[in-house]
């Protein structure tokens, strides 16, 4: 499990993710990798935003300083979620991984730009994801995510 090295919490993570297969294919990725870290999950960018603003509910605890998000969901795109995370004061140094289906050249381009930290290719095949969500866990368990804002 990651933890911060300025607080005894464990690291939280927030999936933002409108398919519930795919919801389904991270969960079950995390629990075949011992993956521990609290996983919250918002189906669509404007979810997101409420939660990590905690507008008019409660904010996820542990609050999350890693997001996986996919790009095509409806309401609040990917794209603008992140857009929206990066022109918030409180929220714009959160470390942001796409989950991307190879056809979204375009927008992968546009996160580009968007200080996004990587991006994982959604299932070809469940072995290889689970893969993916492994190598992630090395990466977020080795870093340090110090605490700016919460
Ligand atoms: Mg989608």
């Amino acid at each position: 499990m990651g933890v911060s090295m300025f607080t005894e919490q464990p690291m939280s993570i927030l999936l933002v993710e409108d398919d519930e297969v795919d919801q389904m294919i991270v969960k079950r990725s995390f629990r075949d990798n011992k993956v521990l870290n609290p996983l919250f999950c918002a189906n669509n960018g404007e979810e997101a935003l409420t939660m990590l603003k905690g507008d008019g509910v409660e904010k996820p605890d542990p609050f999350p300083k890693i997001i996986l998000c996919d790009l095509n969901m409806p309401k609040l795109g990917g794209l603008e979620l992140i857009k929206e995370i990066r022109s918030d004061k409180d929220l714009k140094n959160m470390t942001i991984f796409i989950l991307t289906t190879s056809n979204s050249e375009k927008e992968i381009a546009e996160a580009s730009l968007q200080n996004v930290a990587g991006y994982i290719v959604k299932p070809v095949t469940f072995d290889s994801f689970r893969d993916a969500i492994k190598t992630l866990n090395t990466f977020w368990t080795l870093c340090e995510f110090p605490d700016v804002n919460h």
